[in-house]
C-alpha cells in the first residue's frame, strides 16, 4: 500500500504541475529512488501506469534512476555500500553495519523524487525539460 499511495502522491504533484504550466502532454519523467526506500521499481512503474492511465502524463516513459544506499556505522565508523536484503513496502529498516554489526544510519539513499521531465507546452511541438522536485 506505501509504494501506491508513493506514486499517488508523485502523479498528483505531476498533473497539478502540468495543469499550472500549461503543459499539454508529458514525454519522460526522471524519478530518483534511493535503495533505502525499498521500493520495487517495477510496482512503481505497474502502479504509475495505472494511475496515470488517460491522463495527459499516461503515454509518459518512466525511468527510474537508482540512487545507491550508503550507510556510516556508529560504533566502527565504516562507511560504505549498504543493501538491504529485501523489499520492505517502503519501511525503512534500521541498517546493521555490515563490518561489525552495530547500529549504523543511513548518509545516502532515502530520495524518492523526480529530477526531470520532458514534456510538450500546449501549442508548441518544441519539447522542453525541468527539473522538479516534489
Ligand atoms: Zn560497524
Amino acid at each position: 500500500m506505501y509504494e501506491f499511495n508513493a506514486v499517488l502522491k508523485l502523479v498528483e504533484a505531476l498533473l497539478d504541475w502540468a495543469k499550472k504550466n500549461n503543459v499539454e502532454e508529458v514525454l519522460v519523467i526522471r524519478l530518483r529512488i534511493g535503495e533505502a526506500v525499498m521500493v520495487d521499481p517495477d510496482h512503481v512503474k505497474r502502479n504509475f501506469q495505472l494511475l496515470t492511465k488517460g491522463t495527459l502524463i499516461g503515454d509518459a516513459i518512466l525511468q527510474i534512476e537508482n540512487e545507491e544506499s550508503i550507510v556510516k556505522c556508529k560504533e566502527c565508523g565504516y562507511k560504505g555500500r549498504y543493501l538491504s536484503q529485501r523489499y520492505g513496502g517502503g519501511v525503512i529498516l534500521s541498517p546493521k553495519c555490515p563490518k561489525c554489526g552495530g547500529k549504523a544510519e543511513i548518509v545516502q539513499g532515502e530520495e524518492y523524487v523526480i529530477k526531470g521531465i520532458r514534456y510538450y507546452k500546449k501549442g508548441s511541438r518544441l519539447a522542453e525539460e525541468t527539473f522538479y522536485d516534489v
